[in-house]
């Protein structure tokens, strides 16, 4: 059962194959016996996940199900779960449990879908690695001598053993195409807007958007349609209507033009990566569409823009982490300052208390022009690039990530090379564009990533090009054998 796509999934549920309750017990199952070797999940509730599958299946025989109703889903721990500790893997809400529910979570409830469990993350999303978690790092389901890539680490290596069909994440740099190219699996950031942040923990809230992580872009476009739509209660979540993104799927792709940026296939990309990359690009070119060299000239200008804005809206978000109202609150405060400075200095990691530190001076009267607006005026001509690139070209296509997987511990304690992995992913989020990562090949027997960059509200081509290609190609069905996944 656990091999099984969404839509398959879907399907045995329809054909009786198998109950909710059944299937939810599976993966309940395995979680408890595997998760041990890769760290995924934070918290699971085995009593309410049961419980919602009863009630799904009493809607499946009923005959007013949806797509999912029935399938378990795991969530990345930073959208709010009504009743479920939400840590966004942080010491400072380790205690944390919302009174609500993100718009997110209320969607795939109200389409029947079961809760898992909460998924391990980088501290409040802020890293590529999943090392800066309080609850320790997971392990990639390939090699678990290996990183699954960050922030949405737990929801890839979950999906990736099986220990979920699905999962959602999300991604402010790269969190949901990193962590899918390093764990085999395919994952799409939506355009900013597309899905609502409403109780999804800020960290950076010009970039956040959360998307969905599965085995294949049919399943994608499947959480999609749950995910996406405008939330009154989100001023930021985009008006535009909803497709039904599993429509689109089948277009083939004659005449589609696909932009190569030459940035990013330049220095500090790895040969056998690149070489996996351009293999994949020939799939599609077989496809009918062709492939157009392109130039996004301030491309150099990315980590330097992302690590000067993501780092000045965390640390005006986080601001809000002062032991007051939730959270960690530090024992015996001697008076408000020493409560202000204990509780944070308690309840945040090291990576969480450099972008706050950094952040805020990139924010400091005197210094605000200097980095700030000249980080904002980057960021402009970053987007313009995209802009006049989608005049010539329908879709751009890249590596996700500079290389596979890397070990745990082989960049934890230099955040500049951390920061570098970033490079490809980044500029879709400063432009507030849709990406996808596809599994694309491995080097080393390390999964390797496609990146598919579209226009605005183009989630429909990427997910078209992206399922074309995994009906050509069977990367995606690869499974991994490390930590007793099979
Ligand atoms: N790695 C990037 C960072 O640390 C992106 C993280 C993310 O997308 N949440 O900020």
């Amino acid at each position: 059962m656990h091999e099984q796509t969404v839509a398959q999934l879907a399907q045995g549920l329809r054909d009786k194959s198998f109950t909710s309750v059944e299937l939810t017990r599976a993966y309940l199952q395995r979680i408890s016996e595997l998760d041990q070797n890769y760290n995924a999940f934070i918290t699971v509730n085995e009593e309410n996940a049961l419980n919602a599958a009863r009630t799904a299946d009493q809607r499946l025989a009923s005959g007013e199900a949806t797509p999912l109703t029935g399938i378990p889903v795991a969530h990345k721990d930073i959208f709010c779960t009504r009743g479920m500790l939400t840590s966004c893997g942080s010491k400072m809400l380790g205690n944390f449990v919302p009174p609500y529910d993100a718009t997110v979570i209320s969607r795939f409830n109200e389409a029947g879908a079961i809760i898992l469990g909460k998924t391990n993350l980088d501290e409040f999303a802020m890293g590529s690695s999943n090392e800066n978690s309080h609850y320790g790092p997971v392990k990639n389901p390939w090699d678990t001598s290996l990183v699954p890539g960050g922030s949405s680490g737990g929801s890839a290596a979950a999906v990736a053993a099986m220990l979920a069909p699905a999962a959602t994440g999300t991604d402010t740099g790269g969190s949901i195409r990193q962590p899918a190219a390093f764990c085999g699996i395919t994952g799409l950031k939506p355009t900013y807007g597309r899905v609502s942040r409403l109780g999804m923990i800020a960290y950076a809230s010009s970039l956040d958007q959360g998307g969905p992580l599965a085995r294949t872009a049919q399943d994608c476009a499947l959480l999609l349609n749950t995910m996406a739509g405008h939330d009154p209660l989100d001023s930021t979540s985009a008006v535009n209507a909803v497709e039904d993104y599993t429509l689109s799927l089948n277009k083939n792709l004659q005449g589609l033009k696909i932009g190569l940026p030459r940035e990013y296939f330049g220095e500090g990309l790895d040969s056998a990566t690149g070489e996996q990359v351009r293999a994949a690009l020939k799939e599609l070119e077989a496809q009918g569409a062709s492939l157009v060299d392109i130039s996004l000239p301030n491309s150099d200008l990315t980590i330097p823009a992302y690590y000067i804005i993501a780092p000045a809206e965390a640390s005006t978000n986080l601001s809000r982490f002062d032991g007051v109202r939730y959270g960690h609150r530090c024992a015996d405060p001697e008076n408000l300052h020493d409560l202000y400075t204990r509780t944070r200095e308690e309840g945040f990691g090291d990576e969480v208390k450099r972008r706050i530190l950094v952040g805020t001076y990139a924010l400091s009267a005197g210094y605000y022009d200097a980095y700030y607006k000249k980080a904002q005026q980057a960021r402009r001509l970053i987007k313009n690039d995209f802009m006049d690139a989608f005049e010539r070209v329908d879709i751009i296509a890249g590596p996700t990530t500079p290389g596979p997987a890397f070990g745990l511990g082989a960049k934890s304690d230099d955040p500049i090379a951390m920061y570098l992995e970033d490079v490809y992913t980044l500029a879709v989020n400063l432009a507030g564009l849709p990406g996808m990562s596809v599994p694309a090949g491995f080097v080393d027997s390390k999964p390797v990533g496609l990146q598919l960059i579209g226009p605005h509200f183009g989630e429909a081509q990427l997910l078209n090009v992206a399922h074309r290609f995994q009906q050509a190609t069977d990367w995606h069905t690869r499974l991994p054998q490390a930590g007793g996944v099979v």
